[in-house]
């Protein structure tokens, strides 16, 4: 871990009032071999970055959180869930989901964002963890509350046990959705703070509560990535004139680490 950048991760633990036995972290940009407009922590294959620093980049995730293996997926904003229940055998992305989980210790499931959220659930009681890739068509197709209904149904969680952890992402001063009327559900107007902008973390609190976790369960950054240049974010690389960005990325992992 590159310790002049250690302090500006949001790098915590899930507290229980059990034992700790999940840890997570929500990566800045800081700190990554990459280069350009990739500077520096991408963690992402497919935006164009060097495959030799993204790789680099991922070494560095699984010595901070002392993980085993790296489980991550080529996300495509639509509502798959991946349960990864055998152990795997080395780093692989699996194609085609937005949401993975487990229950198998020491492996990190990573999610790659630049302004949609990862949120990480987290079941002490089952001992299994979640992570979400949730941008607004996430939010439309309720992948969060799909995947709280998965932990339930193949996990036996209980949702009253889960917590969660929603990533920095785009905050409502800068969720602008010109086009909302035929982008998002008419439900989703109670959460507009102002013309076109909706508060998206909220969006995301309200649907896991109706999944049955409590609203003091679920902890939200409440960091901007479109307003903090200390984070990748794919609406100030628009603003800047189209150029390419890379993707932050929001781990979590089963049991102490190593
Ligand atoms: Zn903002």
């Amino acid at each position: 871990m590159d310790p002049d950048y250690s302090h500006k991760r949001q790098y915590m633990k899930f507290m229980t009032d059990r034992s700790v036995s999940c840890r997570y972290a929500m990566f800045d940009r800081h700190g990554g071999a990459s280069t350009g407009f990739f500077a520096a922590f991408n963690s992402s294959y497919g935006v164009g970055d060097d495959d030799f620093a993204v790789t680099e980049n991922r070494m560095r995730i699984k010595e901070t959180l002392g993980l085993d293996f790296l489980v991550s997926a080529r996300q495509v904003h639509g509502d798959h869930i991946y349960c990864l229940k055998e152990r795997p055998a080395a780093d692989h992305e699996v194609d085609g989901y937005d949401a993975l989980l487990t229950n198998l210790p020491n492996i990190g499931i990573m999610i790659q964002h630049a302004d949609c959220q990862a949120v990480l659930l987290y079941d002490p009681n089952r001992q299994v963890i979640g992570a979400v890739h949730c941008g607004w068509r996430g939010s439309v197709q309720d992948i969060l509350g799909k995947t709280v209904k998965t932990m339930t149904e193949v996990f036996n969680s209980r949702p009253a046990d889960i917590l969660a952890a929603i990533s920095p992402s785009l905050g409502p001063c800068c969720s602008e959705f010109v086009n909302h009327a035929r982008e998002l559900p008419a439900a989703f107007q109670s959460f507009l703070v102002r013309q076109n902008h909706f508060d998206f973390w909220r969006i995301s609190r309200d649907q896991l509560t109706a999944s049955g976790l409590y609203a003091s369960s679920i902890t939200i950054s409440g960091v901007c990535t479109s307003c903090s240049t200390d984070y990748f974010s794919y609406r100030r690389s628009i603003r800047s004139g189209g150029d390419p960005t890379g993707r932050n990325c929001t781990v979590a992992a089963l049991g102490m680490g190593k």
